[in-house]
């Protein structure tokens, strides 16, 4: 792979007709007619408030408990959401849920600002069945950056249709938060940090809120999501398949509510645990079994013991 051919093919990496071939607008070799400017924009420029306008408020005012409690509060609900509810629940169907749980991690979920599920499984479907390829919407043969965020920054609006969620546009829920998820977004994101803030403590506190709890969180939210696309097919280990890049990384579930056991998620995706073995760290498959227990949640898919040290010993013995 090289630049022209990624420039020549929209952003596709696919080995051009030379005759084809068109100048492009470049500026530090990136392609400028592809930047998509309102998501560019939006990742950039909370990025750039959290590194400036954060470290100005805790100068100015400091930092109280109710400021950590509410970050950690939104993380946990918008990560959860990502992780059990986008991919494990949507993307996968790797358990069956009630309508509470659907529509809280609909709403968590929009929060994070990843886009609407029907939107986010479309591309993770696609991520699992070309993986390391072409149509791989994150390829992370195209480089780190490029599945890290890149492919975010130079993605056209109508890249893909949704030609492999026709099961998820059966739900009801889901179209629902299709058709509104910017505004749900900007509701959950900055409006109910906002408005518990300044019921704590007057504008003062809202305005902390929607910069700690608000900005702060989605960027960090977001990097992490990002990693499970860059450094979870970089960095690790790989226990159960060397066919495609994935890799187990106990670091990388630390920050990512457990999606880091990445290796063993491409070789069993239907599987609800992504850190399959008993002690690994995945409080995303502790939630699920929670939620289980509670009859919120049904149906959990696992895959026989037998089969996963099949896949292990395999793994292993291709090594030698
Ligand atoms: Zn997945
Ligand atoms: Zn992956």
């Amino acid at each position: 792979m090289n630049e022209s051919s990624f420039i020549a093919n929209g952003g596709n990496f696919k080995f051009p007709d030379k005759a084809n071939v068109r100048p492009e607008r470049l500026f530090f070799r990136l392609p400028l007619d592809r930047i998509n400017w309102l998501t560019s924009s939006f990742l950039i420029g909370t990025l750039a408030l959290t590194l400036t306008a954060v470290p100005l408020y805790l100068w100015f005012f400091g930092l109280d408990w109710f400021q950590v409690v509410l970050f950690f509060a939104m993380l946990a609900a918008c990560g959860f959401s990502v992780t059990l509810g986008y991919h494990r629940l949507f993307s996968h169907i790797t358990f069956q849920a009630s309508w509470p749980i659907r529509l809280f991690t609909l709403i968590f979920g929009a929060g994070a600002f990843e886009n609407s599920v029907l939107m986010w499984a479309s591309e993770h479907r696609r991520h699992h069945k070309h993986v390391d390829h072409d149509d791989d919407p994150y390829c992370i043969s195209k480089g780190f950056f490029y599945a890290h965020i890149g492919w975010l920054l130079f993605k056209l609006d109508n890249d893909q249709p949704y030609d492999n969620v026709a099961d998820l546009q059966k739900d009801k829920l889901v179209c629902w938060q299709d058709r509104y998820v910017q505004w749900i977004a900007v509701l959950v994101s900055f409006g109910i940090p906002g408005i518990l803030g300044f019921l704590w403590n007057g504008w003062q506190g809202a305005l902390g809120a929607f910069l700690i709890a608000g900005v702060a969180r989605i960027v960090v939210l977001q990097h992490c999501t990002f990693f499970i696309n860059s450094a979870c097919h970089t960095i690790g280990r790989q226990p159960y398949s060397t066919r495609c890049s994935a890799r187990d990384s106990f670091l990388l579930a630390l920050f990512t509510m457990g999606e880091g056991y990445h290796n063993y998620h491409h070789e069993f995706q239907h599987d609800y645990r992504n850190g399959v073995k008993p002690w690994q760290f995945d409080p995303t498959k502790w939630l699920i079994w929670t939620l289980s227990k509670l009859r919120l949640v049904r149906n959990l898919r696992r895959v026989p013991a037998d089969k996963i040290e099949s896949a292990q010993r395999q793994t292993r013995n291709a090594s030698c």
